[in-house]
């Protein structure tokens, strides 16, 4: 098969196939906090608020951060009410920041229209952040609409089941048909949480165990007698390097100074340690130019390093101990209240290297 892959002969087979995958399911499912129990009735503001902490992570990423809201914010209205920086700390770690906004501005939105969320794809995707995907999955799962989720694992499983022989960036429209075509007019919320279980545990990235899986007299991979061959791999394209340093001005009782981000742009109003802007080429050595106060800074051993979307970063770590004024725009911060600050991943590493002393550092310093 080509990329010019036809939904119809599997369209064909949608009953047989949605009936062997959905008793595969009734017998395998995972068992995840926010899923209802079998029988029980969805919570559309569960379901949303699950699938926006998982784009991008893992369930065992997540499951700590869905409590922690959950607690905190019971009912969409609660979030809705919530200080946006309160909703940005609780995210902090997961990565993506401008998605605690539109977290936000989404739960505001369907508090407005008094705590419902709507169920069609269509008005579910005019809500802030929710894109196909999260509507399309809030859609199915929440209200058992006829919609089929396309993400990676899903993407994946469509990859093999149809020999795609394209990679999967390159075949989007495709893969979203070929799902659609799948997608069952009874129990579509199960269907699509039960082939992101297959993604998960079955057809796993590397060694699917295809004598388990559902899908296996269907799948055009499994005859190809390659699965793992699928999805097809596309060129990948180096990231472009970005350096900068940051400054660990700390007093003798182990409290640090830091900031918070600008509330636009990468990594939007998270705390960070002060630091230099992250550029394309170091300063050659002259760091420490651009440190937020004047001390006796010593650079630390080794570099953090933290793959972005877009680029790849190193960050040079200077230290210094510092006891006088506080710079405007910047506050202490106690090493046990890191982890409830609103730092973001790469600027946890940074002060855990502070911390450390730059000890276990693998990067080498520019
Ligand atoms: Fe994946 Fe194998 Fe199942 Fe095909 S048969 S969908 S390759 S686990």
């Amino acid at each position: 098969m080509t990329e010019h892959v036809s939904a119809k002969p599997l369209e064909e087979k949608r009953d047989a196939i949605v009936a062997r995958t959905l008793r595969w399911w009734d017998g395998a499912r995972r068992s995840l906090p926010w899923r209802a129990e079998p029988g029980a009735t969805p919570d559309p503001y569960r379901v949303w608020l699950s699938e926006i902490l998982l784009q991008q992570t893992t369930v065992q990423a997540v499951t700590p951060y869905y409590r922690t809201f959950l607690e905190r914010w019971p009912a969409v209205e609660d979030l809705a009410a919530a200080p946006i920086e309160a909703v940005i700390s609780a995210f902090a770690g997961l990565g993506y920041y401008s998605r605690a906004r539109n977290l936000h501005a989404c739960a505001k939105a369907v508090a407005e229209r008094g705590g419902r969320f709507p169920s069609d794809e269509a008005a579910l995707r005019a809500l802030p952040g929710v894109g196909a995907y999260t509507a399309a999955a809030v859609a199915a799962i929440a209200f058992d609409r006829q919609a089929a989720p396309v993400d990676g694992n899903i993407a994946r499983i469509v990859a093999r089941l149809t020999a795609l022989d394209a990679p999967i960036a390159e075949s989007r429209k495709t893969i979203a048909a070929v799902a659609a075509a799948l997608a069952p007019a009874r129990r579509a919320g199960d269907f699509a949480q039960a082939l992101m279980d297959i993604g998960a545990t079955v057809c796993r990235p590397r060694a699917p165990d295809c004598r388990a899986c559902p899908l296996r007299p269907d799948c055009a991979a499994f005859r190809s007698g390659a699965p793992e061959a699928y999805p097809r791999k596309g060129a990948v394209k180096p990231k472009p390097r970005r350096m900068g340093a940051v400054f660990f001005a700390h007093r003798a009782d182990g409290a640090f100074l830091a900031r918070r981000r600008p509330p636009k742009g990468l990594l939007a109003s998270t705390v960070e340690l002060p630091g230099t802007a992250w550029t394309g080429e170091g300063p050659g050595g002259a760091w420490a130019e651009g440190a937020p106060v004047e001390a006796r800074w010593r650079r630390l051993p080794g570099v953090v390093e933290q793959v972005f979307t877009h680029f790849a970063l190193s960050l040079n770590v200077y230290a210094a101990p510092y006891d006088r004024a506080v710079p405007e725009r910047h506050f202490w911060v106690a090493p046990h209240e890191v982890g409830e600050a609103g730092f973001s991943n790469v600027m946890r590493k940074a002060v855990r290297h502070a911390i450390d002393g730059g000890r276990g550092a693998s990067g080498q310093p520019s």
